[in-house]
């Protein structure tokens, strides 16, 4: 043997005890396949399969890697050797003692002893899998009482609505009667307090959607000006009580018709309205409305509401929008609130991709604006929204007498012509002969129900020819909830509880 080979074999001999080396200290099983022998297994893989190296030397590997046929399918044994290189799967096999055991196993082709064998790499993932099944079924649990929450809230305040529906529909109503005016005083009172509690309820309900995730943006085309001075018309009585000039600039080069959630900018404009007129003693709440840049069809648009208020200290200021932050925490504090109506408002813009910022100094007023990006719509057509509405023939289809009476009342004064059907059954036989041209349909009905109704009216409509407007009245009005109004073939949905403005503003954003 020349040097040159013996050179050749030490450095053969060194590498082999490398290998050696690193595949008996492996944590990893190691095993070579043969013709379905095993020819080598490392310490390791014995160990994961509770054997002696011994006992796996030279036995064919069928007799010891048993597939736990409960969960592999047998017919993987084949496809287990003949896995590209780097392919790693997870199977579940026995131990000798018969446990079970989770290994994710690599295999390559590899020439043994001048024939082809494979090398199979196998780590024991039992324990992972362990944790990941424990963790799994924690999560699955806290996700299930996560929804039980999220149900609970929302029957909860599907019952606290209710009989508030009845309150503020009866007040509305009261306040268009002849009234003494000491009893205007007591309607007024009533309908405020019955107001705040429900903006309390909304405003819980809105923070738990959102905080679960589960708020989100419908956009629809509308009229940015009314809806303004919607807004600022609402609230006007309350600025007139503490004597406040409460105007609106709508800027000449702002756009009118855009597309965004109508909703929820009312929602984050009379929250920013509230608030200035709540803590404003004297002076004026102006409502600026401009467009800080235009494109042909997008626009920047930014809303501030100023006071001259009693304004906010430098330090609450920057946690203004902070959940649950109030200015005065004092427990005689003078005015009421949760705290959440300013988070609501800026995480409702930020949904809408736009942002909210305050500049306040305490004696000087403040000013809350907030910037959103909107598509606009051509302005042809908007003088025609501002006329009062014209439908004639409604009927109203709700079970509940107090909700019959405050809808049909509401609605003949705005000059409907309305009748009243108790439930979906009656409604349906009532839009038999006599075509209607909006109904305006309570989801839960006993009998026969809002959207069952629905259906069967845009059924007997395809025959007739006819179309009614069908709007939803509903105390849900989850997106979901909505969506299922539309699917089942109504036009729009009001949300309970129905009020003159409510009703006022639907007949003119319906007006054919
Ligand atoms: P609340 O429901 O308590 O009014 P908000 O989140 O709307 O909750 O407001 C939080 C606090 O911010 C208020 O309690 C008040 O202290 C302060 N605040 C909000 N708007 C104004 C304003 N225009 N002028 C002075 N303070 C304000």
């Amino acid at each position: 043997m020349n040097r040159e080979e013996e050179e050749l074999r030490r450095r053969s001999r060194e590498s082999e005890q490398r290998y050696l080396a690193l595949v008996e200290t492996a944590k990893d099983g190691v095993a070579i396949l043969q013709s379905e022998k095993t020819v080598f297994v490392n310490r390791a893989m014995a160990d994961i399969l509770g054997y002696t190296v011994e006992e796996l030397q030279d036995r064919p590997y069928r007799e010891y890697l048993m597939l736990d046929e409960r969960t592999t399918s047998p017919k993987r044994y084949g496809g287990l050797l003949e896995d590209r290189p780097g392919y790693t799967r997870e199977i579940k096999v026995q131990r000798k003692d018969g446990t079970a055991c989770d290994l994710e196993i690599s295999g390559a082709v590899i020439q043994h002893e001048d024939q082809p064998a494979i090398l199979v790499i196998a780590r024991d993932v039992t324990e992972r899998k362990r944790v990941e099944e424990e963790l799994r079924g924690a999560k699955e649990a806290a996700e299930a009482a996560n929804r039980a929450k999220d149900e609970f809230l929302a029957n909860m305040g599907h019952e606290l609505r209710t009989p508030l529906s009845g309150i503020i529909g009866m007040t509305s109503l009261l306040q268009h009667t002849e009234t003494t005016p000491q009893q205007r005083k007591y309607v007024r009172t009533v309908s405020r307090s019955a107001r705040a509690l429900l903006t309390i309820i909304n405003d819980l309900l809105d923070f738990s959607s959102i905080e679960a995730g589960r708020m989100s943006i419908e956009p629809v085309p509308f009229d940015l000006k009314f809806a303004v001075d919607d807004v600022v018309q609402v609230l006007s009585a309350r600025a007139m009580e503490k004597k406040l000039e409460l105007s609106v600039h709508y800027s000449l080069d702002a756009p009118r018709r855009v597309i965004g959630d109508a909703g929820r900018i009312r929602q984050v404009l009379t929250n920013l309205v509230d608030n200035a007129i709540k803590f404003t003693n004297e002076g004026h709440v102006l409502v600026t409305v401009e467009c800080e840049e235009k494109t042909r069809d997008q626009a920047r648009i930014k809303l501030s509401v100023e006071d001259t208020g009693i304004g906010i200290p430098e330090s609450t200021l920057d946690r203004i929008f902070d959940k649950f932050t109030r200015v005065d925490t004092s427990p005689t504090r003078r005015h009421g609130g949760t705290g959440l109506g300013l988070a609501i408002s800026k995480q409702l813009v930020e949904l809408m991709s736009g942002s909210m910022e305050v500049h306040s100094h305490p004696g000087d007023g403040s000013a809350f604006w907030f910037v959103l990006s909107l598509p606009v719509q051509s302005d042809i057509g908007v003088a025609l929204l501002e006329d009062r509405p014209t439908y004639s023939r409604v009927l109203v289809a709700e079970d509940n007498n107090v909700n019959q009476e405050v809808a049909a009342t509401i609605l003949r004064k705005l000059g409907c012509d309305v009748e009243v059907a108790g439930d979906g059954r009656q409604a349906v036989e009532m839009t038999g002969d006599n075509p209607y041209d909006l109904i305006f349909m309570d989801c839960q009905m006993p009998i026969m129900d809002g959207f069952e109704a629905t259906e069967e009216i845009r059924r007997r409509e395809r025959i007739s020819g006819h179309h009614a407007k069908i709007v939803a009245m509903t105390a849900h009005t989850a997106k979901e909830d909505r969506d299922r109004c539309l699917e089942a073939g109504m036009d729009d949905y009001i949300g309970k509880p129905v009020t003159y403005e409510d009703f006022r503003a639907l007949l003119q954003r319906l007006r054919p």
